[in-house]
């Protein structure tokens, strides 16, 4: 199914503007995330979807057909939540079937289903057991069976991975992908992580304050982030953004001269976005280079991530580079950040310019 929101607003009582006359359209079978900070609406868009929030204006259609004065339940979407909300008294079999007991399914049959769909997320061995009697990496299994039982025609998902640990997170993420994939059902999933959305999704929309302000495949929005707020929401590292001005046909960044993008005259002043990955560190000084005193190291397992700290009146201004397993500066020491001209980002009035 697919999924369109026209001029989407919410305001809440007392004048929280949640959702901000947000276009979006999802499309068919498409696993679609939702990545913004915290309090950026993230969850009042999806229960908005729902029928759990009632919009302001604006409309929802899932299907090619308007539900926005439909109920939760005729919608034929089914809703994970970050809290599982599972039943602490019901079995695993009575939390999986619930749904299908709301729509009358005689209990031989929606006890079937609840076993079909148990073994398909390894929890065949557990039908008997209540909620506490199971790990988080359970409960959580739990949470999507009985969204999975009712065959509906749209998954939301609310941070349905933020209460594990960073292990089972990184192994339900998978499982998750996985059976995305094999049943085909268009997915919305919303997440602060920006790890989790480039790993899940197909596309990814980028929220800040209610609005969209970028949406695209993970490639896309990690090799072009449209604006210095996604440049710095996404990637495992924080991504250098540093202010500079062009001057005689050349950035003048923090300290190094480098190329300029065709169409920027002199005087402008820009923002000169480049990855710690997409730096490397020199010993020697060169033009090309952002010069500093490496001031932390910070072990990363297979590489380092290292911060230089300009030197004069840039003293406040830091740099971070990552190397290479083995290749340790020693603090204290002078060194060049060198940008890759192939992997950096221009931003003039916070929009990329480059590439
Ligand atoms: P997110 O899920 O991205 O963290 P939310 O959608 O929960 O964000 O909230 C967006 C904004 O709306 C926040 O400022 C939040 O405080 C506010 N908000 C959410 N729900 C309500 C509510 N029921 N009443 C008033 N304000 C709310
Ligand atoms: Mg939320």
């Amino acid at each position: 199914m697919t999924i369109s929101l026209h001029g989407l607003t919410k305001v809440f009582p007392g004048g929280v503007r949640a959702l901000d006359s947000l276009d979006l359209d999802i499309g068919e079978g498409e696993f679609f995330a939702l990545l913004g900070p915290s309090g950026c609406g993230k969850t009042t868009l999806l229960r908005s979807i729902a029928g759990l929030e009632t919009p302001t204006s604006g409309t929802v259609s899932i299907g090619g057909a308007d539900v926005t004065a439909l109920p939760p339940g005729r919608r034929d979407v089914a809703m994970v939540f970050q809290d599982y909300a599972l039943f602490p008294h019901m079995d695993v079999t009575a939390n999986i079937a619930y749904p299908l007991r709301i729509q009358k399914v005689p209990r031989a049959r929606r006890e079937a289903r609840a076993a079909e769909v148990a073994g398909r997320l390894s929890l065949s061995e557990l039908l008997g057991r209540r909620p506490g009697q199971l790990s988080g990496g359970q409960q959580q299994r739990v949470a999507l069976a009985r969204a999975i039982a009712c065959h509906p025609k749209v998954f939301l998902f609310d941070e349905p991975l933020s209460n594990l640990d960073a292990r089972l997170r990184l192994e339900a993420r998978t499982f998750l992908k996985r059976l995305q994939d094999e049943l085909g059902v268009t997915t919305v999933f919303v997440t602060h992580d920006q790890g989790e959305a480039l790993a899940l999704a197909h596309r990814i929309a980028v929220m800040d304050a209610g609005r969209i302000t970028q949406v695209g495949t993970p490639a896309e929005i990690f090799r072009r982030p449209a604006t210095t707020f996604v440049a710095s929401f996404i990637g495992s590292t924080p991504m250098n953004l540093l202010p500079g001005e062009v001057a005689g046909g050349a950035l003048h960044v923090a300290g190094a001269v480098l190329p300029a993008p065709p169409g920027l005259p002199d005087g402008e002043e820009i923002v000169y976005g480049v990855r710690p990955e997409y730096a490397d560190l020199s010993a020697v000084p060169r033009d090309d280079a952002f010069p500093g005193t490496v001031a932390v190291l910070e072990n990363l397992g297979t590489s380092t991530l290292v911060t230089l700290e300009g030197g004069g009146e840039d003293g406040d201004r830091l740099v971070q580079v990552v190397v290479p397993e083995g290749e340790d500066p020693p603090v204290g020491a002078a060194a060049w950040a060198v940008p890759r001209p192939d992997r950096a980002l221009v931003y003039h009035g916070d929009r990329l310019v480059h590439p």
